[in-house]
């Protein structure tokens, strides 16, 4: 059932709290893959009743390009989501989230500021302000986030802490291609010789990640790492970095839990990743 204003999904979830059904919401872009649906497959193990919201947020696109060339496939989606099945789509308007005299943002200082944010000003504003309205809008007890989009999973475990949402946050594994590219929507824009090049990115910085376990520095191994991507034909490497993994701010204790994130540029397409140290 595809649903696309906020009264009629109210309606429904109003009717599922008064049954006593716990609820579960996937946030996505669309333009679904396995990713995607392994967060609706984790919620619906989880959670009686399972929301995926479709929704391309203008407000956390910094790059207006981006935001047109964004993939949309709607009936593709559905269908891949009753395979699921999650209970229901909410799919709304952009005025519908956003009416006229639309004035709040949500901004969450500190995690959103390094990596991504410093890459893509507002992104992380964008994303926190759409989350914090889905939440309110769908009621939802757990939400479900991707750890592929690792900086992002952070900010909102912080502002669900800081904000006292009502709402359990879940992180799901990156699930990747067979040559271990992580799935993106942004893929699909690789063209053939790029994509055959693409499992680069998290291979170099897997076996940057395994040199470091084994003692080599951080910054040694990281400088081979971006040369590896730089030699295997990547237009540019925006960052490679090893950090908190909580915090994001620059870690060299290993003894705290720390993540490896990578931003590289391949075919004019922006590819993100990120794995444990
Ligand atoms: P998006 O539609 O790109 O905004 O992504 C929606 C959700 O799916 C986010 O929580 C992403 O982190 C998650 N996601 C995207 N790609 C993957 C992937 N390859 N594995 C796991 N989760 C993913």
């Amino acid at each position: 059932m595809i649903v696309r204003t906020v009264a009629d999904l109210r309606r429904h979830v109003r009717g599922w709290r008064a049954d006593g059904a716990s609820i579960g919401v996937v946030p996505t872009m669309g333009a679904l893959h396995d990713g995607h649906l392994s967060l609706a497959r984790a919620a619906r193990r989880d959670c009686d009743r399972v929301i995926t919201t479709i929704f391309v947020n203008p407000k956390q696109f910094n790059n207006p390009a981006d935001l047109l060339k964004y993939p949309r496939s709607e009936d593709a989606d559905a269908a891949l989501l009753a395979t699921v099945p999650v209970d229901l789509i909410f799919a709304p308007a952009t005025d519908e989230v956003y009416p006229e005299g639309f004035k709040t943002t949500v901004s969450v200082a500190g995690v959103s500021e390094p990596l991504e944010g410093r890459m893509r000003p507002g992104h992380f504003d964008g994303v926190a302000t759409v989350v914090t309205k889905l939440f309110g809008m769908t009621m939802a007890d757990r939400g479900y986030f991707g750890q592929k989009d690792w900086q992002q999973l952070q900010v909102v475990l912080r502002l669900v802490r800081d904000l006292n949402l009502p709402v359990e946050i879940i992180g799901c594994e990156t699930i990747r291609e067979a040559d271990g590219l992580a799935m993106s929507s942004r893929n699909l824009r690789l063209t053939q010789a790029g994509r055959g090049k693409a499992a680069v990115l998290y291979r170099a910085i897997t076996a940057a990640a395994d040199d470091i376990r084994a003692g080599q520095s951080d910054r040694m191994a990281i400088r081979e790492a971006a040369e590896t991507i730089r030699a295997a034909g990547f237009d540019r490497v925006e960052y490679i970095e090893l950090r908190d993994a909580q915090t994001l701010m620059p870690s060299d204790d290993p003894a705290s839990p720390r993540r490896m994130l990578a931003a590289a540029w391949l075919d004019g397409v922006r590819l993100i990743d990120n794995i444990p140290v």
